[in-house]
Order: C-alpha cells, then structure tokens, then sequence
C-alpha cells in the first residue's frame, strides 16, 4: 500500500510524483506509453530534439517559470521579428497583431522538463496502461496490463474523458462531466518542417503565416537556438485530414514561402491519433475547460485530477498542469 498512484506520466504526473517524493511520501506512476512526457514530446531529427507537442511558455506563467528555475532549465525568446505572411485567395505580407506577453522556448525542447523530473522520481512503471480504478479497504486499487497497484490517495495526470471510463463506482453527473471536457489540441496535427537554414530571415520575415486554404492554418518559426535546426512547424487542424498530407503541406509551404522552401524534413504528428491522449470525445464542451467540478475530488476524496485541463489558472498550458499538479499536493 503506497501513499499515492499517480496516473500518467505527462508534466502533471510527473511535477506531482516529483513533490511528493521530495515532502517523503512513497509514490508509484504508472504510465501507458513507453516513455514519459506525455504531450510534450520531443522526437530527435537529424540529432535535435524537435517539439511535436507544446512549443511556448509565456512570461505572464509563474509556475512553469519557477519549475524551470529550479530545476536549472533555461529558455530563449520566440523569434517573431519580421513580416508574416497571411494567405487567402492570394498573399499579403505585414505584421499581425501579437500579444503583448512575449513567449519563450524551453532549450533541449518541452519534454526535457518532464525528463528531468523522472530522473528524480523512483518508481515510474512504464508500459503500465490503467483500465481500472476501484475502492479497496482503505484506498483505492488501480488495475493495469502490468499489475494492480494499491494507495490511500491517486492522482490522475491524465484528461478527465480518458480517466472516466475507469471507474464504475463514479457517479453518473460526474462521469458525464469528465467524459464531455475536451482534450487540450487533442484535434490538432503538429507539423515539424526542417530546413538546411534559416531562408526566410533572410528575407526579414518572422516564419509566421496563416492560411484560410490549408492545410496548415498557423505556421511560426521553431528554430532551435543559434538556428540549429532551423525549422518552421505548423498547426494542422484534423478537419484537413491526413490524405496526401505532406504534399499538400510542401505545396502550401511553396506557395506562401517561395521556392527556397523545401524542407529536409517533414515530421506529421497527427494527436487526434493517439488513444493515450484523445478520446472520440475530444471536441467535447470547450467550456468544461478549468471547471471547478474537475477540481472537487471523488471517491470518497481519495482521487484527484490534476491534467492540465483541470488547472482554474492557465488550463490547457504547461503551465496549468504545474499549477494544478502543485496545488493538489500543496494541499496534502
Ligand atoms: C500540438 C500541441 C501543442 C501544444 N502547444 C502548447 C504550448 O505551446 N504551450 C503550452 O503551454 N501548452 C501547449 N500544449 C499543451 C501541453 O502539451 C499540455 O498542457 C501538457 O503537456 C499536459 O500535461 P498533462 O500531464 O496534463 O497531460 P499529458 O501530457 O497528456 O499526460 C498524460 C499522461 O497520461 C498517460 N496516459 C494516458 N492514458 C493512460 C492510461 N490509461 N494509463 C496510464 N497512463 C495513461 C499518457 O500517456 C501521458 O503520458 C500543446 C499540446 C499539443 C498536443
């Protein structure tokens, strides 16, 4: 009988596991996929870590930013200086509006946050998806494909449509909740385009556009520092369907770029693929999204959520799911 399971190894899991090993108490992970990170993932392409999920921090984030301090994790201006580029019928060059609040990168890309957090978090069962949550004795049981795992308290860093259809005891209002609360980008491809350089600084342009043809709507600049790699991505939303798709994302590149871009490397990552992360129910009620009912514990008060869907401050970000994930073990 461990004092905590945490489910699912992403940002939110880990920060949690990560605090309640630091404040002594015993915890297990248990997390389906074969690496940790969840969301945040990280692929190397040609030796570079390239970010397949989260790409930003803002400054206006204090809990990520105070995670990144302490775990010495350092990060770099978004490049966004020059012209963008917006393609309708036909392009037009100019600078769209911005936040204010600028945005940063994390170096060595997002998923080197939750690898870091890993490393200092002992008992972390990979390959290990959860199928079941139940009340035992004075706690609860978590069954999964490589064991069952007995604790006082779980904490569930996972969207709640994923964790709902765990649990049989949990009642039917709640269960409707969780199950219609949309999973943050859980219907967005992320498009990773690696060039040999930089080519449209070269031209003063900041790499951002948007398009009303597609199948990229958003494109922005994801060049690692120093420009190595240099490299676009885009946003490709999963109405534009995934037949073809790298043609038409190295057309669409052309026409609104120029023949200088052709990458070297395309890497898809379609989300709305991935069952340990989406759900058929994934374009849920968009309002759901840091619902104060997500945040009220169930079974008895022995489970919490803590994804980053259920973070009231910066739902859906990095950002929320550190806020959320130190909040509920603040609490403890
Ligand atoms: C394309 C994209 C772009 C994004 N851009 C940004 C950005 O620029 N800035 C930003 O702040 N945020 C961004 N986000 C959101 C960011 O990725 C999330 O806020 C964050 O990673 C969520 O962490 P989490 O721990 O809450 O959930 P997740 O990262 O989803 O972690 C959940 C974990 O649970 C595991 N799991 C699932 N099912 C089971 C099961 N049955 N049993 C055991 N384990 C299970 C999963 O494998 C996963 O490891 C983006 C996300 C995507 C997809």
């Amino acid at each position: 009988m461990r004092d905590v399971v945490v489910i699912g190894a992403g940002l939110s899991g880990l920060t949690a596991a990560w605090e309640l090993t630091r404040s002594g108490r015993s915890v297990q992970v248990v997390e389906a996929r074969d690496r940790t990170g969840g969301r945040a993932h990280c692929p190397k392409v040609n030796g570079h870590p390239v970010d397949l999920g989260p790409t930003w921090v803002w400054d206006s984030e204090r809990s990520i930013h105070r995670l990144l301090r302490t775990l010495d994790i350092p990060t770099f201006a978004h490049f966004d200086d020059g012209l963008d580029v917006y393609e309708s019928d036909g392009l037009q060059r100019g600078r769209f509006p911005r936040s204010t609040v600028l945005s940063r990168r994390i170096v060595g890309g997002a998923a080197r946050v939750a690898a870091t957090l890993a490393q200092q978090v002992d008992a972390i069962q990979l390959n290990a998806p959860v199928r079941v949550i139940e009340p035992i004795k004075e706690g609860l049981r978590v069954v999964t494909d490589a064991g069952h795992f007995d604790a006082h308290q779980v904490l569930a860093g996972l969207p709640p449509s994923l964790v709902a259809p765990m649990i049989s005891e949990l009642d039917p209002e709640r269960a409707q909740l969780w199950s219609r609360v949309p999973v943050w980008m859980g219907d967005i491809a992320k498009v990773a385009l690696v060039f040999d350089r930089p080519f449209w600084k070269d031209h003063g342009w900041s790499g951002r556009g948007a398009s009303s043809r597609g199948p990229m709507s958003e494109i922005h600049d994801m060049s690692g520092l120093d420009d190595t790699p240099a490299c676009l991505f885009g946003f490709v939303p999963e109405s534009a369907g995934l037949d073809a798709l790298e043609d038409r994302v190295r057309d669409q590149l052309l026409r609104m770029f120029g023949p200088e871009a052709v990458p070297t490397q395309v890497v898809l990552h379609p989300w709305w693929r991935e069952p340990f992360t989406t759900t058929p129910q994934h374009r849920g009620d968009l309002r759901l999204f840091g619902h104060a009912v997500l945040r009220a514990p169930a079974l008895s008060g022995r489970l919490q959520l803590i994804s980053c869907e259920t973070s009231g401050v910066s739902p859906g970000h990095l950002d929320g799911a550190v806020e959320r994930a130190q909040a509920v073990c603040s609490a403890r």
